[in-house]
């Protein structure tokens, strides 16, 4: 199947996201507008060139920080929230579990309840507008260490919102280890929130094992390094544990795949494991989940009815009631069952 054909399908495939963060789906005109603002004059051209042009992971932390620091006020995230919306539109997207790490703005002063203020305005919004769901997760952070992490906690949970579904655990995996912040998810499962963690991403089987065991997580950001360990290749199939894999993010920061046909995800899916696929920072890795899903199909030899499997994966592992996967599920086969009956040439 053709590029084009491949895209114009899953254009009409019902999707779920559930690993991306959000202010990586901020485009250029918004970083334009947020830039005047800040500094009270245009970007410079050089600038506006260089700022997502690296190709390791230093240069997208730094052009991340960079991002970051151009909001002034809370109500910059409207812009944020404007280029996802466009985003999850564009690849149909139907409903989307995204990462928030709040730790920087609110060191700049930005009050986490009026962030998560500005979020629900912004989610309803999008609802009423696209028929499009965003849920978020809270990342507590493991760059600052338990205490940080307690605060940050502490934070969400004074500000309750049903946009706000959880605890997500990113940042540097191996400055923050995932069996420092046992009592963080303890008590996130305690109050009934889903709490979630990047593990084997940039640390190997170990942290995966801390991360389903100590933090109980109910699903793996990336964990791709599982894939070293054949018992907890196992462990993860038998408990059906989702992984959302991220597959340019991964060939990105080389940490275990160089290029995208040595990519792990193809032996986990073969494993059994229940793999889910997400863009994590679609702006600065210069992708989308639809062109993760080509990359699996035009390099990784997934067939198209793996790709179909994939789909329905990512409902599987929501944090949705069983009837709303069940009817987006339906939705995904019958898009490919239609899709197959009109174009009865490509097959
Ligand atoms: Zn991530």
């Amino acid at each position: 199947m053709k590029r084009a054909d491949f895209f114009t399908l899953l254009k009409q495939v019902p999707k779920a996201e559930l690993h991306i963060h959000i202010e990586a789906v901020i485009t250029m005109a918004s970083v334009k507008k947020l830039y005047k603002k800040r500094f009270g004059k245009a970007m410079p051209k050089d600038e506006e060139k260089s700022l997502f042009d690296y190709d390791d992971l230093s240069g997208f932390i730094a052009a991340f920080l960079k991002v970051q620091d151009l909001f002034t006020e809370v109500s910059d995230f409207d812009l944020v929230f404007n280029d996802f919306a466009k985003y999850l539109e564009n690849n149909n997207v139907k409903y989307c579990e995204a990462f928030f790490a709040p730790s920087a703005f609110v060191k700049k002063g930005f009050k986490y309840s009026d962030m998560v203020e500005n979020f629900s305005k912004n989610i309803k919004k999008i609802k009423n507008e696209k028929d499009i769901t965003i849920k978020l997760l809270t990342d507590v952070s493991r760059t600052f260490g338990l205490e940080n992490a307690q605060a940050n906690y502490k934070m969400f949970k004074d500000s309750p919102s049903p946009e706000i579904i959880g605890i997500g655990l990113g940042g540097a995996e191996v400055k923050g280890p995932c069996n420092l912040f046992g009592p963080v998810f303890v008590q996130a499962h305690k109050d009934g929130y889903h709490a979630v963690a990047h593990a084997g991403e940039d640390v190997g089987p170990e942290s995966v094992w801390d991360a389903v065991k100590i933090l109980s997580s109910e699903r793996i950001g990336h964990g791709i390094s599982s894939i070293q360990d054949e018992k907890l290749v196992t462990y993860l199939k038998e408990k059906q544990i989702p992984l959302e894999i991220c597959p340019t993010s991964n060939v990105f920061t080389k940490k275990y795949v160089k290029t995208m046909e040595e990519h792990p995800v193809r032996a986990l899916y073969d494993a059994g494991v229940l793999v889910t696929i997400g863009s994590d920072d679609p702006v600065f890795f210069k992708t989308t989940v639809n062109e993760e899903y080509w990359n699996l199909y035009s390099k990784l030899n997934f067939t198209l009815a793996e790709i179909e499997d994939l789909i329905c994966n990512s409902f599987k592992a929501a944090f949705l009631a069983e009837s709303k996967k069940a009817s987006f599920i339906r939705e995904v086969k019958k898009a490919f069952k239609d899709y197959k009956a009109e174009q009865k040439e490509l097959f």
